[in-house]
């Protein structure tokens, strides 16, 4: 290339043959025939294409988790209770009830309760839980109470020592924490709940991950107006329980937060369904079931109409622990008969269509750390050292 200028070198084609032109005026010899050269580019892609395609089995992902506290499968799986809905001393006017929630078969009943789970989860992602058809899932742990209930899920093991709900950290790894450490969503971990101890199932200070819960204010990167108006007018509410504020504030927070930070990961728990339920409040537990539901709608919609989240997302969702059923259908705990029930359903990328599953399981809560560990495709052993299966996402 003696004599030419280097900054402008070209290829030229003509004739089947590839021409090298540097510089103003000269031409070079003759460099390569242009059909070997589609066949050595041919090969190459032939070579490195099943690379690449396990190398995107190695991308990011995003995963909205979503956690109902104690709601039962038996709302899930078949709407209204018969004989709670009329039973004049759980709930304060049945014929409105009724009107409401009650519809002649458990098909019509789950779907006028829980519509978007229904008519969307439903025919686009999995079920698992049914009891009436035979499809299992339940804690490990023999507490049936919330506190193991979340530990079982995030750790993967049961610790038989966790028995009970105080606010005091979790000293086994999470697999969240497990996902803030892989570089790929370090910093991306976020975590709301409406119940104090929550967080503290996750160990969040020492594991980084930035969790508000409980009358806290908002853990969100960009500081809204929104979120401003939001925490005040929590503030400004009844603090009803003492240790855990309204849903509709955890999904506020949680949706602005989505919006505006875009993190990759993130844990939304709500327990509206389990205050309710603990008053003996059949109305409202339908109630917070029916607006629970509402509230996972518009947070799969904003996310799906947002870039950063649109065909990349997984959404999973569960429960920590299920309740009696008659007269004990208010309460849970290691003497609450059905009480060790729950369930799960996935929906969003990479979960197939497989609808109200039957006939399976049983399946246990504590498989949700691996689900968690399948989606975002990060390698999580529990600290007992059972390595355990994702629960079903159809592949
Ligand atoms: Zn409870």
């Amino acid at each position: 290339m003696g004599g030419c200028d280097k900054s402008k070198v070209f290829f030229y084609v003509l004739k089947d043959y590839v021409y090298i032109c540097s510089g103003n005026k000269h031409f070079s010899p003759l460099v390569f025939h242009f059909s070997s050269i589609m066949k050595r580019i041919s090969l190459l892609v032939i070579f490195f294409l099943p690379l690449l395609v396990m190398a995107k089995g190695r991308e990011d992902t995003r995963l909205v988790v979503i956690t109902i506290d104690g709601l039962r499968w038996q709302e899930v799986f078949t709407g209204a209770d018969e004989e709670l809905i009329n039973d004049t001393k759980q709930v304060r006017d049945t014929a409105e009830l009724r009107r409401k929630f009650w519809r002649d078969t458990p098909e019509q009943r789950r779907e006028v309760l829980m519509p978007f789970v229904w008519n969307t989860i439903a025919k686009q992602g999995v079920l698992v839980g049914n009891r009436n058809k035979n499809s299992v899932m339940q804690v490990a742990n023999k507490t049936n109470i919330s506190y193991p209930g979340y530990s079982e899920m995030m750790t993967g093991m049961v610790d038989e020592a966790i028995k009970d709900n105080d606010p005091v950290n979790n000293m086994h790894r999470n697999v969240l924490e497990v996902a803030n450490q892989d570089q790929r969503y370090a910093g991306s971990v976020v975590m709301y709940g409406s119940w104090k101890s929550t967080r503290f199932a996750i160990h969040n200070e020492a594991a980084g991950i930035p969790a508000s819960v409980s009358y806290e204010a908002p853990v969100a990167k960009k500081q809204t107006s929104r979120l401003k108006l939001v925490e005040r007018m929590m503030e400004g509410m009844p603090h009803y329980w003492r240790s855990e504020h309204f849903d509709a504030f955890t999904y506020a927070y949680a949706l602005e937060t989505l919006m505006n930070d875009h993190p990759k990961v993130m844990w939304i728990s709500f327990g509206d369904t389990d205050e309710w339920a603990h008053s003996r409040n059949y109305n409202l537990y339908l109630d917070a079931t029916n607006y629970t539901d509402a509230f996972i709608r518009d947070l799969y919609e904003a996310c799906e109409s947002d870039r950063f989240y649109r065909g990349k997302t997984t959404y999973i969702i569960t429960c920590d622990h299920g309740r009696g059923f008659g007269k004990d259908w208010s309460d849970h705990g290691s003497r609450t008969k059905g009480s060790e029930a729950t369930w799960f359903m996935a929906f969003g990328k990479g979960v197939q269509p497989l609808g109200e599953t039957v006939n399976n399981g049983p399946f246990y809560t504590k498989q949700f750390a691996a689900t968690i560990a399948k989606v975002l495709g990060i390698d999580f052993t529990p600290e007992s050292g059972e390595q355990l299966q994702s629960l079903p996402l159809g592949k």
